[in-house]
């Protein structure tokens, strides 16, 4: 892979890099089919990515007609990885062996090492032979649907496709390598006043939050809009705060430390929960909630603002969704996307029919919602919220972070890109976007770690 960085870095032609043999084999982060029982036995905070994320060479595999070979500049840790990483709630490999009974080409995802990453800045170096609107050459972000465009059940709204799947978590060949394989239709131009790994880290979180928030199929905010955000500076949250900001709406930010506050509040947003500082115990043991905290909670996010927030962005799940249900106005939108704290979930329905609210599900975004997503930040309207960045090697020690939330925003993790801050293309737009902005979750990550 390194004649293609010395290509991509000398500017070479696209004819030029389309010329360079594609590798038999490149470096990439993978779990072991042999590991996947390794942590049994222990509970999740025990199972540790560093040790079940290997970074290693793994064999090119054939390109089908609809995909492109991509040499991986950066790419990012989603949770999806730590989940993956910690085989919970299941081992990834049964998704890549129900794959390979799909077609000849889904056979190939079928192997003993499951590549992952869903999240990659890239140039393009080889495309199938159905590819028509990308090339060789090509610096392009990648987002994750990976769908079969010959389903039917794909061609109204892909996430409803019966073959829909989360590429690099539910197929191989993921983003966290020197090399990827992804199909054309996952493709988006790379903004254009951001280096590899700050247009690395966008495309997941983003579009998720975008579809939760502002697409046609979930939560649907609108100007005014009082939206109450869990997790507030992080992966999700830090883009659902600015989506929120820019489309007329009023965060509540919930974090769990001051230095996250302080973070929010320079972000400009103004009212912030330090969930932590305030003690909030939603349960009061493992089989009982308590409605007083809920009410306590809900008190203070009405004190904040005057009243009570049009939709809740949920995603924490066990521990806040009978909070977030209480707490959402009569009327109101809970939309939840995951549930990292356990996905059996407990709510008192009075409160939910009673007030008629609703609980809206959501899962990642179509290729129109993820493509409006990556305009918006090609527009510098939203920012990326890279906090750090890794080498490929300490792949298992980012994971490890995002596993036990020591982190902010997003982590990046650089692929074939030798440095941070290489790979803008257009300095007088990051100019005008400023630097300070783009680099808001950096600065207070290295703010926080010189004190
Ligand atoms: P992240 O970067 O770790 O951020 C999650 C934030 O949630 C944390 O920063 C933390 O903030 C807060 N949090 C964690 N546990 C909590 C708890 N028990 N109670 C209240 N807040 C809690 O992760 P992310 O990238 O935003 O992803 C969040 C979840 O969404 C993960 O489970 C991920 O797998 C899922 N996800 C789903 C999709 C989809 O398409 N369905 C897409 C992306 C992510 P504080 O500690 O500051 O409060």
């Amino acid at each position: 892979m390194q004649e293609f960085l010395e290509a991509i870095e000398g500017g070479a032609s696209g004819e030029d890099i389309a010329s360079i043999p594609i590798p038999e084999t490149y470096r990439a982060a993978y779990v072991r089919r042999d590991e996947m029982s390794m942590f049994e036995g222990k509970e999740s905070w025990e199972k540790d990515p560093r040790e079940s994320l290997h970074v290693g060479e793994v064999s090119t595999p054939e390109l089908a007609p609809d995909e492109v070979y991509l040499a991986v500049m950066a790419s990012s840790i989603n949770f999806n990885t730590v989940w993956s990483s910690i085989f919970e709630p299941l081992p990834t490999f049964g998704f890549l062996d129900r794959l390979s009974r799909e077609s000849e080409w889904g056979a190939r995802h079928q192997r003993d090492e499951h590549v992952v990453g869903s999240d990659a800045a890239a140039v393009v170096i080889g495309v199938g032979s159905a590819v028509r609107n990308w090339r060789p050459g090509d610096r392009v972000t990648v987002h994750c649907n990976h769908v079969d465009d010959q389903d039917p059940s794909a061609h109204n709204d892909s996430m409803l496709a019966a073959n829909q799947r989360i590429w690099g978590f539910e197929t191989n060949f993921g983003g966290l390598g020197d090399l990827s394989v992804a199909k054309a239709n996952q493709l988006m131009p790379m903004p254009t006043h951001l280096s590899w790994e700050e247009a690395a880290v966008n495309a997941l979180c983003a579009s998720t939050s975008y579809r939760m928030l502002v697409g046609d199929h979930a939560a649907r905010m609108r100007q005014g809009d009082v939206v109450l955000v869990w997790g507030a500076t992080g992966g999700l949250g830090g883009y659902a705060c600015q989506l929120v900001q820019n489309g007329g709406g009023v965060p509540i930010g919930v974090v769990s430390s001051p230095d996250k506050a302080e973070l929010l509040n320079r972000m400009g947003v103004e009212h912030v929960i330090d969930r932590r500082a305030e003690g909030y115990n939603f349960w009061s043991d493992e089989h009982t909630q308590d409605e007083g905290e809920w009410r306590r909670f809900g008190k203070t996010v009405r004190g904040l603002v005057g009243e009570d927030p049009h939709i809740v962005f949920e995603h924490p799940g066990r521990s806040t969704m009978g909070a977030s249900v209480f707490t959402a106005r009569k009327g109101g939108t809970i939309v939840t996307c995951a549930a990292t704290s356990g996905y059996m979930i407990e709510y008192d329905n009075r409160h939910l029919w009673m007030k008629l609210k609703r609980i809206v599900s959501s899962h990642f975004a179509n290729y129109q919602e993820a493509y409006e997503m990556n305009r918006l930040i090609n527009m510098g309207s939203i920012q990326p919220i890279l906090s750090k960045t890794f080498v490929l090697d300490d792949v298992g020690e980012a994971a490890n972070q995002v596993h036990h939330n020591q982190h902010e925003g997003k982590l990046g993790v650089l692929c074939l890109a030798p440095d941070t801050g290489l790979g803008v293309a257009d300095a007088e737009k990051r100019e005008r976007v400023g630097e300070s902005r783009i680099k808001l979750f950096a600065n207070h990550a290295a703010e926080l770690d010189a004190n």
